[in-house]
């Protein structure tokens, strides 16, 4: 019995984060602002699309669909990518339905990454992306957000991490097969600039360099700032499949229903790791969230649009989280987008007790510390990191605000009460 039974592609990525923070908030926390879902329902037009395409007439929407994509969600995903994108998609060959964002950057990675290739990763990242590189037999190159320090010692923003032009250009050599680009990003929040994304485009075609773009806040934007895909750049829509998902665009994140937009030149590629993997994915989840984007096609840009409620209303959460924490000292960094905001930490050092001979970084310590004796969970940035880097960046966690006023109420008492002790101890 001494054969090893795993894969030696799984050397290493056997570790994970959310298995072990998951379970600590379900055991500790009265508030859990780790995950990153929504605590609120989905708005209601889509739960009762849910509900008649369970009750209905038609019994086929309880078997297969097609492999690819249900045709009424590729159909309307078709119209409304092309209304954001500007160019004309083909339903069958430029737009594929995914088992969840999840998927959709499985699929990529498997499709696109050989043995030996290089793949840039922008630091701090959703962490999937890293262990999906490796088990495609990728190497993952990082180059990291760097943080400058806000003026006038007003609160720091998320734009105010940044690539250095130059360490960014460095990266990029003969083996750089793809980059993957996350804006709106998790964990900061920040959402790429014109002057960004042309810089990493600009870099994509000197060097041939395909683009795996993970848009899923795409909706999730806050201040009157602008999403801008990178698809839609110069020379970007043949290099470029970009990523979304039904679970962060309609707080549904439990249907697991996500898509990849792109070329045919790459999206045949996807379509066959797809089809030898998971095949298809559940047909009322995607007929309800093909009519969600028919009601959001017709009220496009309008007050009533989804896509329009939902960030007015985040970012009113956003701003009592930023109040909150600000209240107590967690100095927070305001995120341009997402529903995730990342908080410092280093004034907190002398609550945390020691652990002798622990190696573990200060924010998994305090983390841990925070949901064991406050009752409030969050993540970890350094989470957010490779290996390499992960020691540079330990004064910081995540929270998520996508939850109900309630939550987000009883998460600053806890902040307030914790406020106070410290002032009277
Ligand atoms: N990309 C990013 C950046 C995410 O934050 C998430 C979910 N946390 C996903 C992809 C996966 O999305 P889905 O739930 O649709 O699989």
């Amino acid at each position: 019995m001494s054969r090893p039974v795993q894969a030696r592609r799984l050397e290493g990525i056997d570790k994970n984060i959310w298995v072990e923070f998951v379970k600590l908030a379900a055991t500790y926390s009265k508030v859990n602002l780790g995950q990153g879902f929504p605590d609120f329902p989905p708005p209601d037009f889509l739960t009762e699309a849910f509900t008649r395409a369970l009750g209905g007439q038609n019994h086929m929407l309880h078997q297969y669909t097609r492999a690819f994509g249900h045709p009424p969600l590729v159909t309307v995903l078709a119209q409304f990518f092309k209304k954001l994108l500007g160019r004309d998609l083909d339903p069958m060959t430029n737009v594929m339905v995914t088992v969840g964002a999840y998927q959709a950057l499985f699929c990529c990675f498997q499709a696109l990454v050989d043995e030996g290739d290089e793949v840039i990763i922008i630091e701090p990242f959703f962490d999937c992306y890293e262990p999906m590189v490796r088990m495609a037999g990728g190497t993952p190159v990082f180059v990291p957000l760097r943080p400058n320090p806000p003026k006038d010692g007003k609160l720091m923003s998320s734009a105010d991490w940044q690539l250095d032009p130059a360490e960014l250009a460095s990266k990029f050599s003969e083996r750089t097969k793809a980059i993957v680009l996350n804006s709106p990003n998790n964990p900061l929040g920040k959402v790429f600039s014109r002057g960004e994304l042309g810089l990493i485009a600009e870099l994509c075609v000197k060097h041939d360099v395909l683009c795996i773009s993970d848009e899923v806040y795409e909706w999730l934007v806050y201040d009157g700032k602008q999403h801008i895909r990178i698809a839609s750049l110069q020379g970007m829509w043949d290099r470029t499949v970009t990523v979304g998902s039904a679970g962060k665009t309609f707080s549904v994140t439990g249907w697991k229903v996500g898509w990849v937009v792109g070329p045919d030149r790459l999206l045949q590629h996807l379509r066959t790791v797809h089809q030898n993997s998971v095949y298809h994915c559940a047909t009322i989840a995607q007929e309800a969230v093909a009519q969600g984007f028919q009601r959001e096609l017709r009220l496009y840009g309008k007050p009533e649009s989804y896509f329009v409620q939902l960030p007015k209303e985040l970012q009113q959460k956003r701003d009592w989280l930023v109040q909150s924490l600000d209240g107590v000292g967690m100095k927070p960094i305001i995120p341009e987008g997402t529903y995730f905001l990342v908080a410092d930490i280093s004034q907190f050092k002398s609550d945390v007790p020691d652990v002798p001979n622990s190696d573990e970084p200060y924010d998994y310590r305090f983390a841990k510390w925070m949901i064991k004796s406050k009752g409030l969970a969050a993540i970890p940035l350094s989470a957010f990191y490779s290996e390499a880097h992960k020691n540079n960046y330990t004064n910081f966690i995540r929270f998520c605000f996508a939850k109900e006023e309630a939550t987000l109420k009883a998460a600053n008492e806890i902040l307030q009460k914790w406020k106070q002790e410290k002032t009277s101890s």
